[in-house]
């Protein structure tokens, strides 16, 4: 498939249009493989997502009230207008995203997994029913969708977050107003064509670029029921208070710093093809990349030397480009913030093995911003790389001198998202799942994703909010409760047999007696 070279400005998609800003900033698109310009993002004035709002608000009666059926049909559609448009899709991440286009083609698949997982709708959203509160009362608990929602996406999972918020708000009977990443935006274009394809009523899921000015206008609009985030801890923060002082649902998913631990009867190969792809893969810019080794002092040695054998062989370059391991990371700024990192763990005492600055490209990708492989050894827990999200290839491996060490150390992290346990043994992986204080746990896996059935999320500082995406907290967080008492009476509109009719307004004879507030 031949890359677009250049996507021109960036259009809003609202009420089913693509329109183009006028009148505001626009800022480069770059493709992090080359450095190349590939377009435009407008930085959408706060009057267009006003538009954006109404649009979604408009919409919003009727499409809780299709049925349900129908509201699967389209995402039915959209599932198989993604299939066959998948690697068109995939193309588009690779490409300002600048995810290798293999991780990119896994990224589409997961989405359309998710959409998969969200089609169950019907059959999880359905509420309880309490029969007989009292002889003719029943009682009843229905989850119904709230209205308009606002959900904003990082540049490193264009699609994934798509995935994450819209079929599960929509599916619920929801409409959606998506603002992706300035710096992956073109995914959502693919993905706004798709929902016209399908006749996806408008307003529906209006797609609206920039910065923090359009969410702005979200927190305190009573058109808006909930605001979602994946995103950095920082920008969770913010837009949680925003979220309190407009007393608006939020889903915050935060930043991470996740450790793979080598127990000494680690399989060595196992861990080793689990570390590259958690610690490198998507140039380690990935919420659940392994950024943290974790080593017991029997195997901790031969493992060090395994990585950085290993480390050495890994080819980087172009994102689309099939024999390369990673691409770039996403900008010059990102670039510069990991090698500052890199000095940092220098300066700090730690050992820097395999340094990955300035590593070597093809000509074509001179401009591109590429880190190399990166090991620091002999790092202890109070090093800034210790403690900080650095989000590229930069591994820090510590020395523990048993499982309660490693369990301290996630313990003692602000973060709280993923930790995998590399072991055979039972008691150790029991002992993991139960007390690594984070949200996701793997043993023997790198990459601790949870399946789209089941819900994805942290715990501490990597997610503020109750509610995780996906699974059936996605439903959860994009519903909410009623609770019916209904009292039924025969047509006469006389009381039910045995209930005697009410003494209205008189006081009860028996002095003793208990007046309940509740209906029975
Ligand atoms: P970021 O926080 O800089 O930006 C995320 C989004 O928030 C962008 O769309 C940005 O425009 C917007 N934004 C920034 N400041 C805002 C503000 N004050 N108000 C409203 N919106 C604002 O994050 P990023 O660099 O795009 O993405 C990387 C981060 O995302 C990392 O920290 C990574 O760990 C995290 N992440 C977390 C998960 C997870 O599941 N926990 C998944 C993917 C990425």
């Amino acid at each position: 498939m031949s890359v677009q070279a250049n996507f021109g400005k960036i259009k809003n998609f609202i009420d089913g249009e693509w329109v183009e800003e006028t009148g505001v900033e626009y800022v480069p698109l770059y493709n992090p493989s080359t450095g190349d310009v590939i377009g435009e993002v407008p930085l959408s004035s706060p009057e267009t997502s006003l538009k954006a709002v109404e649009s979604s608000y408009q919409a919003y009666d009727g499409w809780r009230k299709l049925p349900i059926s129908k509201r699967m049909n389209y995402l039915y559609d959209m599932r198989k207008a993604m299939l066959d448009n998948a690697e068109e899709l995939a193309v588009a991440i690779a490409v300002d995203q600048a995810k290798h286009i293999s991780e990119a083609r896994g990224e589409v698949a997961r989405v359309i997994e998710i959409i998969e997982a969200a089609c169950a709708i019907p059959a999880v959203i359905q509420g309880d029913t309490l029969e007989g509160i009292s002889g003719n009362i029943n009682g009843r608990v229905i989850r119904q969708p709230l209205g308009v929602f606002g959900g904003i996406a990082p540049f490193n999972f264009p699609g994934l977050v798509f995935g994450w918020f819209v079929p599960f708000a929509i599916g619920v009977g929801n409409t959606f107003i998506f603002k992706p990443s300035t710096q992956s935006p073109v995914f959502m274009q693919k993905m706004g064509d798709i929902f016209n394809e399908i006749g996806l009523p408008k307003g529906v899921v209006n797609i609206v670029h920039g910065n923090r000015s359009v969410p702005e206008v979200w927190y305190e609009n009573p058109m808006i029921s909930g605001v979602c985030l994946v995103g950095s801890t920082p920008t969770a923060k913010k837009i949680a208070e925003r979220c309190g002082q407009g007393a608006k649902r939020s889903m915050l998913l935060g930043g991470a710093k996740n450790f793979l631990v080598a127990m000494e009867d680690v399989q060595m190969d196992v861990f080793i093809e689990n570390y590259l792809h958690s610690c490198y893969g998507s140039a380690g810019q990935r919420c659940l990349a392994g950024s943290i080794v974790a080593a017991v002092p029997e195997i901790h040695d031969q493992l060090v030397k395994r990585i950085i054998e290993v480390s050495k062989e890994v080819v980087i370059g172009d994102a689309m480009d099939p024999d390369v391991f990673y691409g770039p990371v996403i900008s010059a700024g990102a670039k510069k913030k990991i090698e500052e990192y890199i000095e940092i763990g220098v300066k700090e005492g730690a050992n820097l093995v395999l340094d990955g600055r300035n590593p070597q490209v093809a000509e074509k990708n001179k401009n591109g911003y590429f880190v190399g492989p990166t090991i620091f050894t002999d790092v202890t827990p109070e090093m800034t790389i210790a403690k900080e999200e650095i989000f590229g290839p930069v591994v820090a491996v510590m020395k523990v001198g048993c499982i309660n060490s490693a369990l301290k150390l996630i313990r003692e992290q602000n973060f709280g998202n993923g930790a995998c346990i590399f072991t055979q043994n039972l008691y150790y992986t029991e002992k993991f799942i139960a007390e690594a204080d984070v949200g996701m746990v793997g043993v023997n896996v790198g990459i601790c994703a949870p399946h789209p059935y089941l819900p994805f999320g942290g715990i501490k500082e990597s997610h503020l909010g109750t509610d995780k995406v996906q699974g059936k907290d996605g439903i959860d967080f994009f519903t909410q409760n009623k609770i019916a008492t209904v009292r039924f009476s025969p047509p006469t509109g006389q009381y039910v047999a045995g209930e005697e009719s009410p003494k209205t307004g008189q006081a009860p004879a028996d002095p003793k007696a208990v007046r309940s507030c509740v209906a029975q």
